[in-house]
């Protein structure tokens, strides 16, 4: 029997058609579905004699394996009606890689689990209650903890309770490069169980995993944020560990947030289980802590360190630009710990030396022809872009008016020549993006680092993240105010988090210091980190949120608007203004909905061209979720008729994570 599903191309009509077919019967080929194809041929498993082309799909039955089960397509539906975007759109999100021949499948598992693993008073107290509280209906739990609070304890025994039931887990992190020791725990301590999905795996690996947990031949899926879409049998847990992290927000096409859509998984109807969702981090965001407030989710704290070591010393000594980019003060303590034979770590979260290249001649500065954004000078004589990657080599005299230019504004390779010059008896290595490129860089410096093979380690907020190094007693943090300042109403909550993350690094097995060079000793984001009170920043950033009416306290949209030509953009961008102001757009609405609405824009966002391409954003800020997707519905038309009659690209984003 041949059957077949209709998937709605049409973005007007985001919905899953089920035509002739059972979903559970559903075998699909394993083509990536492009927006405008609208049909899927789905074959019943008796038919697997049948080859058929239909269309511009060919598909042998004998090759097919399962790629999308029930669940995957009602999660395609929650998706597609989530994100205002078709079900074909949000399909292919399930799908694994097209590949020509089939992934050869694991025997089923039976391995035998490893014993729990020991937990103190306060970790099984929560554990405990993950297991058989919940908020609500929703299963939801926040596992807030300290950096050394041992919440990867809290995850291993979950998981292995979870296995003991025969249920399925997803641990999701952010970025894997980045993402340290959590995943080489776990893949040790549950080796036959385990699977692996994200993009730095190949077509066949990636396709293969798919395959295994689809089957329920693997029991726990470790990936990034696409792994929240990987179909299973018995999903019984959703680990989502650092959940505060950037990363977790896709910036393609649906721009979906892996929370929403964890959070939309454990709303598929029709299953026996809902999987529990459980958000671990040190520095959560304000948006999932209101959560808590509301009642949404269930808060779990641990606030000490599982080896008892108490947190870090932080000092802010007096700094201003004439202190040079390590003042006397870090300098000090920089010599006394390493002549203790302790490690230090520095944080400088800008990449290459100098960040500016002018000429005072023509009073210019060197800019990416691609983007509106500065060049940076790199001490391999190059000038990179660090949004788009372009480079040229840098020579000194300014093309225009054949002068010498000047380098200004201190990137991270300007630590180096401190080192070099200051603390040369001592080893250094640098981790950041440029370096991390070599295959295995980081991961040696990690390990070079733990034998003590490394004295000082500098790095870019790459080594703020899940790295235990035992040795590391000071960690100086050299540039700051830059991310306090940024245009965006959740820099305090960025710069909190990076700086909180990189506070944690030290001593953890031994008493620890940490100095912050800032010349904001006053901000709230510094005041909380030196005194620990994670408590007084939630509160202060709250309070501010809540006055300026920004999430979590309103609901906010981005429509972002881009086009090749410049003057071409503006123009259709007024008229877009024209065409969305809640006051035109008021016979719209059946009630005065219309009046709770902020259009804002159009406007110039921070970076407002990329690769060519020119950009212009409009924020919509409304009281309540539900008045922002009502409006939204809306003006989809209107957005609709745009992209069809305009050369506009449009974006709607329901979740932005950076407005700026
Ligand atoms: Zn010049
Ligand atoms: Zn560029």
């Amino acid at each position: 029997m041949i059957c077949r599903l209709f998937v709605g191309a049409e973005t007007e009509h985001p919905q899953i058609l089920f035509a002739d077919i059972e979903p559970e019967i559903a075998l699909l080929t394993g083509h990536r579905l492009e927006s405008d194809q609208g049909v899927v041929v789905v074959l019943d498993r008796a038919a697997d004699d049948h080859s058929v082309t239909p269309g511009h799909f060919h598909f042998k039955p004998k090759t097919a394996v399962q790629v999308l089960n029930s669940d995957a397509l009602r999660l395609a539906g929650l998706v597609a009606e989530q994100y205002f975007v078709s079900a074909a759109d949000a399909l292919p999100l399930m799908l694994p890689p097209y590949l020509k021949r089939q992934p050869k499948l694991p025997e089923r598992l039976t391995a035998a689990l490893p014993e729990k693993p020991e937990l103190s008073a306060a970790q099984a107290a929560i554990v405990e209650a993950i297991q058989n509280k919940s908020a609500g209906e929703t299963g939801e739990h926040i596992l807030w903890g300290v950096t050394g609070s041992g919440k990867t304890r809290i995850y291993e025994y979950l998981i292995e309770a979870a296995l003991e039931r025969g249920e399925q887990v997803l641990l999701l992190l952010p970025e894997i490069a980045l993402s340290g020791q959590l995943m080489e725990i776990m893949t040790r301590r549950f080796p036959e169980h385990t699977v692996l999905y994200h993009s730095g795996l190949s077509d066949g690996e990636r396709a293969k995993s798919h395959a295994a947990f689809i089957s329920g031949r693997a029991s726990i899926a470790i990936g990034t944020r696409s792994a929240v879409f990987l179909p299973a049998v018995n999903l019984g847990l959703i680990i989502i560990d650092e959940e505060h992290d950037a990363s977790y927000k896709d910036m393609r096409q649906i721009r979906f947030d892996t929370r929403t859509v964890a959070r939309l998984r454990q709303q598929l109807p029709e299953r026996p289980l809902t999987p529990k969702l459980l958000l671990g981090s040190a520095t959560p965001t304000l948006d999932t802590l209101m959560r808590a407030r509301t009642g949404e989710a269930l808060l779990h704290r641990l606030r000490h360190r599982a080896t008892g070591q108490s947190l870090p010393n932080v000092f802010v000594p007096p700094y201003t630009v004439q202190s040079g980019l390590i003042g006397p003060f870090l300098h000090d303590k920089m010599h006394e710990h390493l002549s203790e034979k302790n490690q230090v770590l520095l944080l400088m979260n800008r990449r290459g030396h100098s960040t500016h290249v002018h000429c005072a001649t023509c009073e210019s500065f060197a800019e990416c022809p691609r983007c509106s954004v500065a060049l940076t000078y790199h001490k391999d004589n190059v000038l990179r872009c660090h949004q788009c990657g372009f480079q040229q080599d840098y020579s000194r005299a300014c093309p225009v008016d054949g002068t010498p230019r000047q380098l200004t504004g201190r990137g991270i390779q300007r630590v180096e020549e401190i080192l070099d010059g200051q603390f040369s008896s001592y080893s250094y290595a640098r981790l950041d993006r440029d370096t991390a490129r070599k295959r295995g860089f980081a991961d040696d410096v990690m390990q070079t680092m733990r034998d003590g093979g490394i004295d000082i380690l500098i790095g870019t907020q790459m080594i703020a993240k899940g790295f235990d190094i035992e040795g590391v007693t000071l960690v100086g943090v050299l540039a700051i105010d830059q991310m306090l300042t940024a245009a965006d109403f959740r820099a305090s909550e960025n710069a909190w988090q990076l700086l909180s993350q990189v506070v944690g690094r030290s001593g953890r097995h031994k008493p620890g210091e940490v100095v912050i060079q800032t010349m904001a000793p006053e901000h709230p984001v510094i005041r909380a980190a030196q005194a620990h009170d994670a408590d007084a920043f939630y509160q202060h950033e709250a309070d501010i949120r809540r006055k300026t009416k920004y999430p979590p306290f309103a609901s906010l949209a981005r429509i972002l608007m881009t086009a090749d030509d410049e003057n071409y953009l503006h123009r259709v961008a007024e008229k877009l203004a024209g065409d969305l102001a809640p006051a035109n757009t008021a016979q719209l609405f059946a009630s005065d909905a219309a009046a709770t609405i902020e259009l804002l824009g159009p406007a110039l966002p921070s970076v407002n061209k990329i690769e060519n391409v020119y950009r212009v954003q409009f924020l919509i800020k409304a009281p309540h979720e539900a008045a922002l997707r009502t409006y939204a519905t809306r003006i989809l038309p209107v957005l609709h008729h745009y992209r069809r009659n305009f050369k506009t690209q449009l974006f709607l984003d329901l979740e932005p994570r950076e407005i700026n």
